[in-house]
């Protein structure tokens, strides 16, 4: 897996100040994509045991509320495959330290669906792991400024850990956060 960009005191991409990891790679190719230099599986540089002692040493402060993957897409099955084994250690490492990922992909129609791309043989433990999912494709006439966190009104933000609680998606209750 590759990445394009590691920020150590972001607070664009989820509550509070995070570590955010943008990895390379993504088929969904949504029209009006901000980054689409993003979609080349080979773009920026190779995610190493070295870049996740540097995400680790970097959510060490207190301040650092958790830790954001965004691309790209994080759950190309390719990039799965490396992010679930370094997330369940960064679960271990941080166990209060929250984990917020983007995907193009959606919950219930795409990501958990058997033979469905991008499930995959990760994605369940992937799912496990992450307490805010942040999904749906950028769809340029549905391009809205003013919302948090999303890019155009299609995107949903699922609060995971109710979801799994309740077994029906639960959306996140932005006026219950703190930032
Ligand atoms: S999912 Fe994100 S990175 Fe991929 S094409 Fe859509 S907007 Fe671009």
């Amino acid at each position: 897996m590759n990445y394009c960009e590691l920020k150590d005191c972001d607070i664009a991409n989820g509550i509070g100040v995070r570590v955010t990891l943008f990895v390379s790679g993504c088929r969904n190719r949504c029209e009006g994509c901000f980054q689409p230099e993003t979609w080349n599986f080979n773009y920026g540089q190779e995610f190493t045991e070295e870049t996740a002692r540097q995400i680790f040493k970097m959510l060490e402060p207190s301040y650092i509320r958790g830790l954001t993957i965004l691309g790209g897409e994080p759950f190309e099955p390719e990039n799965q495959k490396v992010l679930v084994p370094f997330l369940e250690e960064f679960k271990k490492r941080f166990p209060k330290k929250d984990l917020w990922v983007f995907s193009g992909y959606r919950y219930e129609d795409e990501i958990t669906v058997e033979g469905v791309h991008p499930h995959c043989e990760y994605t369940d433990r992937f799912l496990d792991l992450i307490d805010i999912l942040v999904e749906g494709r950028f769809v340029l006439k549905l391009k809205d400024l003013t919302l948090k966190y999303r890019g155009s009104s299609n995107q949903r933000i699922i609060d995971m850990t109710k979801t799994r609680e309740g077994g029906e998606i639960v959306l996140w209750d932005e006026s219950g956060s703190s930032d």
